[in-house]
């Protein structure tokens, strides 16, 4: 008799330093499916639903399929949403009496009333299947893991890598988790060894020490009674008593004291090599003027690092965009600035015309408008499926997109925030990105995987925002002190 597994996704990334607030709105802006529309929509995608699937078929599983919803990374998730969510899990449970719960969270939700949300998530799953069914998850390298959010779940399983090329795999790895436990063939423990740091987004890339090498330790770590060990970065962001980096593992009762020694020799290295975190950002000014010069055949990349809606930010930071007019810089192309209200106009002015505006800044997050003249290229739905590594098949949107033309920078501006990390954000809007000169991107890591093959230059650009890796700009309450970088530890 085949076994029955439920499957849900409840994922936000919270930046409690938004005043953006994540409703149903948001869920529905970027990807919010109900029953077998999660099946329909992300089987064979790179998310860790498609991996859970993937394992599914495999183990001739029943799947129950539930709710699959990601809004872009904002403010506190309203108790409405986060209810609403939850309520279509807890409805599949009731429905179903699964023998196996499989959910894809983020671990860095923040919600009103339940600032642990995942934690809260994870306890009330819990309570409805009872101690015996295994309730396992998959998170985001940048999770902030909670003491709850371990209590209640047989199994954490965070990506590897960052960009997070790898979740797919992440949801592969805790299904077979699930199916090695419901085989009575893992009896799973959940380990959390912290370490008191906090490093800002591009210190977390995989690709670079110290991520790198305690990313490696970490494989070697994992074996069939060690199916997981994770390095979780945390999300610098949130700023909830649970913030900071571990070490997770998930291993089986017989050798989880080994496990939980792995785990802790991790953190303690994570420790010790904290100053390998540290990098050199490129300054505005520094930024606009290298692409004024630039004469690669391959483009220059400058990443908008701190205004990176990915990580929670207004996405509507002109910046760089300023000094990048002020210094004459020409064939460039940007993605993507938020702000309806201008495409608004450019809907208004028609293609081929021209519009006078004032551009972004209206969060006021990042500075003020930049006004601008522009002519309008295009117009679209905005829509588009993502192609690179990252996500691969994923539907995502811009909203409806306005395509201008702002003396030589064309200049997408869409309706959604949406994090621009996929080359198919420029070619689905007619943009071919390698023929570029300058591309400039809001987003801080992610653009790597799917950009970094043929540009021929990347800069940090340490612009405002908050997703600034300058972590003594924002006013904690709540994270854990003394913690790295913000003190000595
Ligand atoms: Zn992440």
């Amino acid at each position: 008799m085949s076994e029955t597994v439920l499957v849900g996704q409840i994922e936000h990334e919270t930046n409690t330093f938004s005043a953006l607030p994540t409703g149903m709105t948001e869920f529905a802006d970027a990807s919010l499916h109900y029953g077998d529309d999660v099946i329909d929509d992300l089987q064979g995608t790179n998310t860790a639903v498609g991996g859970f699937l993937r394992v599914a078929d495999e183990a001739d599983w029943d799947v129950v399929p539930t709710v699959a919803a990601d809004a872009t990374p904002g403010g506190t998730v309203t108790a409405d949403a986060r209810e609403t969510l939850l309520e279509a899990v807890l409805e599949g449970i009731e429905d179903s009496d699964p023998d196996g719960v499989l959910l894809a969270l983020h671990g860095a939700m923040v919600s009103e009333a339940a600032p642990d949300g995942d934690g809260y998530i994870l306890e009330r799953v819990r309570r409805a299947v009872g101690p015996d069914v295994p309730v396992m998850a998959s998170l985001d390298l940048h999770a902030n893991i909670s003491e709850r959010m371990a209590t209640h779940a047989d199994g954490l399983f965070g990506y590897d890598t960052y960009p997070h090329v790898d979740i797919g795999d992440t949801g592969e790895t805790a299904a077979r988790a699930m199916a090695a436990t419901l085989r009575g063939d893992l009896d799973p423990e959940v380990i959390v060894e912290r370490a008191p740091l906090l490093p800002p987004l591009p210190e977390l890339r995989t690709e670079t020490e110290p991520m790198a090498s305690l990313l490696a330790s970490s494989a070697d770590a994992e074996g069939e009674e060690v199916p997981d060990v994770s390095v979780f970065g945390g999300f610098a962001y949130a700023d909830v008593d649970h913030a900071g980096f571990s070490v997770v593992g998930v291993a089986d009762r017989s050798v989880a004291d080994d496990a939980r020694a792995t785990c802790r020799a991790l953190a303690d290295e994570a420790v010790d090599r904290r100053g390998e975190f540290d990098r050199d950002y490129t300054s505005v000014d520094d930024a606009a003027a290298e692409a004024a010069a630039w004469d690669d055949d391959a483009p220059l990349l400058l990443a908008d690092i701190s205004d990176n809606p990915g990580g929670g930010s207004a996405q509507d930071g002109v910046v760089l965009l300023r000094a990048l007019l002020d210094a004459g810089v020409e064939d460039a192309a940007l993605a993507t600035i938020y702000d309806p209200e201008a495409v608004e106009a450019a809907v208004d002015a028609g293609i081929g015309e021209e519009v006078s505006l004032a551009l972004g800044g209206r969060s006021g997050e990042n500075g003020d408008p930049l006004d601008v003249t522009g002519r309008v290229r295009l117009l679209s739905d905005g829509d588009y499926r993502n192609q690179g590594p990252m996500s691969t098949g994923l539907a995502v949107s811009f909203g409806r997109t306005a395509l201008l033309d702002v003396d030589g920078i064309d200049v997408l501006v869409g309706s959604h925030r949406q994090q621009p990390y996929d080359p198919e954000a420029f070619r689905s809007q007619g943009i071919t990105p390698e023929r570029r000169r300058v591309l400039v991107l809001k987003s801080t890591v992610h653009y790597r995987a799917g950009f970094e093959p043929f540009v021929g230059g990347v800069r940090e650009v340490a612009t405002p925002g908050l997703c600034s890796p300058d972590l003594s700009a924002f006013d904690y309450d709540h994270v854990p002190r003394p913690i790295y970088p913000l003190d000595e530890v």
